[in-house]
């Protein structure tokens, strides 16, 4: 985590605990952060939002894979998006095409794992 990353967590930490939320004795499964309950009720990360509290260890693979895995669908989806716009532009070439086709192979077994 950088500075400013820091920075803007113990801000965003601050800001919970001015509006009333209160400190859990719980973490986020994601990043290890104390998780607060806000007024209304709902237990959220200071970094990662609204999160279920994990009552397992299972669970907690099972969050943080998921999180994992929805990350790894938005890396592939930005990198796609720089191969759709040379395709436009057509101004591909040939190994670019592959990584294009291999990235929606890809993209194509991360949603399929995740539906699962
Ligand atoms: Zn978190």
């Amino acid at each position: 985590m950088s500075k400013e990353e820091k920075n803007e967590v113990v801000k965003k930490m601050s800001d919970l605990m001015r509006s009333g939320a209160v400190m859990l004795e719980h973490t986020c499964p994601l990043c290890g952060l104390p998780l607060f309950r806000i007024k209304s009720g709902e237990v959220v990360c200071p970094v990662h939002g609204p999160v279920k509290i994990v009552k397992s260890e299972e669970e907690a693979v099972e969050a943080v894979s998921s999180a994992v895995l929805r990350e790894l669908e938005k890396a592939i989806a930005r990198k796609l998006h720089s191969y759709v716009e040379l395709l436009a532009k057509e101004d591909i070439n040939s190994s670019e095409m592959k990584d294009l086709i291999y990235l929606l192979d890809i993209l194509e077994r991360v949603r399929r794992i995740r539906k699962t």
